[in-house]
């Protein structure tokens, strides 16, 4: 595709919203409709078990998926056995990309800065944004050897986040077919990676040279209020409002009291060492 053609790219979504997670869903797709590739043509896929989103389709661009919940960690580590149901209609795309339910896109976000403008670029991923300016044997890659995952403390020099990826249909259709092969292959050895999905999204990116890297600062979490000139936020999952994480995994039906959520909060308030080195990394990068 010519650089010309990116704001004509038509633009498969990919969203899963098992369980609680659909409470994420009309924040995600109204900021999206709003500020992402405005130009654009998008199709959001929503793998979902709400029935109410399944008996609805009034919105064009949006296709329900009847998707069970798996249960925690597999409604996220199954992702692209997910996404390979829907393979014959996401060929139809140009680019498909995948956005974790907790996604805002909270300010313009064109198609010159989040496709590839270069043609040996075919994955577009972000750095995590907790986590970009560490050390390499700091990085929270997957250590076990007995995992397709595995990373050794030498390698590697980015750490992903699995809640944004994308690329060019073909390369990441490749990139779920292998990752899938590799989930079923550590399934088979009872071995879960360490961070699911994100731990093998971070071996496949290992040693690549075709991957676009979106900026440090192009994301942020909610509490990262400093990070002024994000464009893309994940909000804060532990977060009362939502009843907390494990509430919102259904690992638990106790929502967590703001008391509680206070008290986890109060602990790294400013954080002004942890803002330092990434700012300072920001430039290494
Ligand atoms: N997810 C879901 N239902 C669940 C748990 C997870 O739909 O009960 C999906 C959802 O898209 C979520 C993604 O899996 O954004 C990753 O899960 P989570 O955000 O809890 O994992 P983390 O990013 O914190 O590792």
């Amino acid at each position: 595709m010519l650089n010309t053609d990116l704001n004509q790219a038509s633009i498969a979504i990919l969203y899963i919203a098992t369980g609680r997670y659909t409470v994420f869903w009309q924040h995600f797709y109204e900021s999206a409709e709003k500020n992402l590739l405005r130009s654009n043509k998008k199709h959001y896929f929503v793998f979902t078990d709400d029935a109410a989103l399944l008996n609805k389709s009034n919105l064009s661009n949006v296709t329900y998926i009847q998707q069970e919940k798996l249960g925690w960690p597999y409604d996220t580590l199954m992702r692209f056995e997910i996404f390979l149901s829907q393979k014959d209609k996401l060929k139809e795309y140009d680019f498909v990309f995948f956005f974790n339910a907790n996604t805002e896109i909270v300010k313009e976000v064109t198609s010159k800065e989040f496709l590839p403008e270069k043609q040996d670029e075919n994955l577009i991923f972000a750095l995590q944004p907790h986590s970009f300016h560490k050390r390499i044997d700091k990085f929270t890659y997957d250590r076990n050897p007995e995992s397709t995952a595995y990373i050794d403390y030498n390698s590697g020099k980015f750490y992903f986040t699995g809640a944004l990826n994308g690329g060019r249909c073909q390369d990441y259709l490749n990139m779920c077919e292998t990752l899938n092969k590799n989930t079923k292959i550590d399934l088979e050895n009872n071995v879960i990676a360490l961070w699911h999905d994100e731990s093998h999204l971070n071996k496949y990116a290992l040693n690549r040279e075709d991957i676009k890297i979106l900026p440090a600062y192009f994301t942020r979490g909610e509490t990262e209020y400093w990070k002024k000139s994000a464009k893309i936020m994940f909000s804060d999952k532990s977060h009362f409002r939502f009843g907390g994480h494990a509430y919102l995994r259904s690992e638990t039906n106790e929502k967590i009291t703001e008391n509680d959520w206070l008290k986890t909060k109060s602990l790294h308030k400013k954080r002004y060492a942890f803002r330092l080195k990434q700012y300072i990394k920001s430039f290494l990068l």
